[in-house]
């Protein structure tokens, strides 16, 4: 017989008709001769409900009581389902995640899976049982082994179905849903995205974390570690959706679903060239203008840039190989002759990544490299941060010292490290997928000190606090008194924590201030063909620059563009990039 684990989400169980339909398809799928194991979200809007309640009492709730209270609406519906599917004839058992052996760590409100004790399933399957499993919780055994109910984070219910499917060796992960699969972008705000009929769990951990709520990004973080098969449909019509593909070669031991060490892989390439363009005017279209001139004159831009502008002027610098430092340097003279600005390049420098599914959602592991490098007396020309990968212009003569002391600190065996490796042409989409996270701030810590080291203790003490950072850029123009700015983006929920943190950070560096942005959002494009296509940053560009939208910061990574701009203007931003990609046209594989 072959396991499946299905996974439906809250609006597919809003209420008693669409419980009895969904009841109605599991019997339809049990009929054909499958083993299930069902995961199930709460009910419709129940868990803000829930959360409203909380905040009727306090706004600081103890987030142990709020695991008690959050944990309750998966209880309904599992109860719910259970009784549907008893009704329609079938043996079916509802279990919490605690009774379903799920044993995460002890962190309330955010706890990752740490192993499943599949013992109690096993038995019921082989006795022909149909497991319905609440979803986005589970059990820590706690301190002297006393078991307390945790949650893993909002949307966590697929990361304990897939987590639940890697542990089984299930055949398949199907999470079903309100919306087809994965589309190029959230239909709700752009009517015209097309669903894909794949995407590859890199893109997806993109993507997911970058905003697109239909995964949670640890769910594809475990699928991809895993490679299990996972798929994304609709909950309401038959239709095939979305399959995430994996490279097999990620398979790593059943232990510590979510707590095996992240990263996976270490390379450095060499002959590498930065060039800087700092004091350039600070308009909508000029970002567009300079990568447009690159890509026409024949450049494939790496990693760009673009810090938080001072006096309308802005700074951007951007990496190229160190073959297209004289074409790409001629190129930007040329702008730099008619909007002015000044312009300086350095050869000789080396790019540095580590490799991993989920790397930014650790937030200790980002920090670990920064403290690596600045503990070998390194310093960090540009950061460029993803899901998947992390990345550190670096002088070239530091390199292999850079390789030798990150390959020591997470543990990498010669295999994990590449020199110099070739990528080869994938054919792949330059853009497959666009995000709009609206759930971001942006933060400036300004006039620190400019010297190895800096970038990682900021770094670490928001990792101490749990704080995830995104799109760190440290700014190319030093003050006069050798301080420069670092700016970064992070969820609106962690505010008030980093603040503290930093402030209590910055006590020790003279004239260092903190600064909040004005109100942003994050727009980001994916797609695994982008490093070998030319002038993708540049269309992006002139998407905003047309509908007169400045640009405030820029960060890229090798698969992804990210812009961060005004929030008053993220839905038309997104509808534009969405359709300069043609991705509305229908016809995507
Ligand atoms: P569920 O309750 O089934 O877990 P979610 O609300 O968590 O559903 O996720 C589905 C929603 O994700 C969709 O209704 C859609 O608005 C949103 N979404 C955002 N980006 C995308 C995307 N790229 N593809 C599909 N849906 C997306
Ligand atoms: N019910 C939880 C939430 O709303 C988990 C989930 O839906 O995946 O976040
Ligand atoms: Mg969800």
């Amino acid at each position: 017989m072959t396991l499946l684990v299905q996974k439906f989400g809250g609006t597919s169980l809003g209420s008693i008709e669409r419980i009895k339909a969904v009841a109605q398809k599991i019997k339809t799928c049990k009929d054909e001769g499958n083993d299930l194991v069902v995961v199930v979200s709460a009910m419709g809007h129940t868990t803000d409900q829930l959360t409203t309640l909380a905040s009727g009492i306090t706004l600081n709730p103890p987030q142990r009581e709020m695991d008690m209270l959050l944990s309750t609406g998966e209880q309904v519906s599992i109860s719910l389902l259970a009784m549907a599917l008893n009704e329609l004839g079938l043996q079916a058992i509802s279990l919490t995640g605690t009774q379903a052996g799920i044993i995460t760590e002890s962190a309330h409100g955010r706890a990752r899976i740490l192993e499943i004790r599949t013992e109690r399933i096993q038995n019921l399957l082989n006795q022909g049982k149909i497991i319905v499993i609440a979803g986005f919780q589970g059990t820590s055994l706690g301190i002297g082994r006393i078991s307390e109910i945790t949650t893993l984070g909002r949307g966590g219910s697929d990361t304990s179905a897939v987590a639940l499917a890697a542990a089984l060796e299930a055949e398949k992960c199907e999470i079903y849903t309100d919306v087809p699969g994965v589309l190029t972008t959230d239909p709700r705000i752009v009517k015209s995205a097309q669903l894909m009929k794949r995407i590859s769990c890199d893109e997806m951990l993109e993507l997911a974390s970058l905003g697109a709520a239909v995964l949670h990004p640890r769910a594809v973080e475990i699928a991809r570690n895993f490679a299990v098969t996972l798929v994304v449909k609709s909950s309401w019509e038959n239709l095939e959706g979305t399959t995430l593909t994996s490279n097999k070669k990620h398979i790593v031991s059943k232990g510590g679903i979510e707590h095996r060490s992240p990263v996976d892989g270490l390379e450095l390439i060499e002959h590498q060239s930065v060039i800087a363009l700092s004091n350039i005017p600070d308009r909508p279209g000029i970002a567009a203008e300079l990568f447009e001139a690159l890509s026409e004159g024949g450049v494939n831009v790496d990693l760009i840039i673009q810090a938080t502008h001072q006096n309308n002027k802005n700074d951007i610098t951007f990496s190229v190989k160190e073959d297209e430092l004289n074409n790409a340097n001629a190129q930007c003279k040329r702008l730099i002759d008619s909007i002015g600005g000044e312009i300086s390049s350095q050869n000789n420098l080396s790019k540095i990544s580590i490799f991993g599914a989920g790397i930014m959602g650790r937030p200790g592991i980002a920090s670990s490299l920064f403290q690596t490098l600045s503990d070998a007396g390194i310093n960090i020309r540009l950061i460029a941060t993803s899901e998947v990968k992390v990345s550190c212009v670096i002088d070239s003569a530091s390199g292999k010292k850079a390789l030798r002391s990150i390959g020591d600190f997470f543990k990498l065996n010669d295999k994990q490290i590449n020199l110099n490796p070739v990528s080869k042409d994938n054919h792949e989409p330059e853009v497959r997928g666009i995000a709009l996270d609206k759930d971001q701030i942006q933060i400036s810590v300004k006039n620190v000190p400019d010297k190895p080291g800096t970038a990682s203790i900021i770094c670490s003490t928001l990792a101490e606090n749990s704080i995830c950072l995104d799109t760190i850029v440290q700014s190319e123009r030093k003050h006069n008194d050798k301080t420069k700015d670092i700016s970064f983006t992070l969820k609106k929920n962690d505010r008030n924590e980093a603040k503290y943190a930093l402030e209590e950070l910055i006590a020790n560096w003279k004239g260092a201030i903190i600064e909040e942005g004005n109100e942003i959002v994050k727009i980001s494009a994916v797609g695994s063909g982008m490093p070998f296509t030319k002038g993708t940053a540049a269309k992006i560009f002139r998407a905003l620059a047309n509908k007169k939208i400045n640009i405030e910061m820029i960060a890229t990574s090798e698969i992804r563009t990210t812009c961060i701009i005004s929030e008053k203007h993220g839905e038309k931003a997104l509808n534009e990039i969405h359709s300069c990609f043609k991705l509305d046209n229908n016809d995507i594989d």
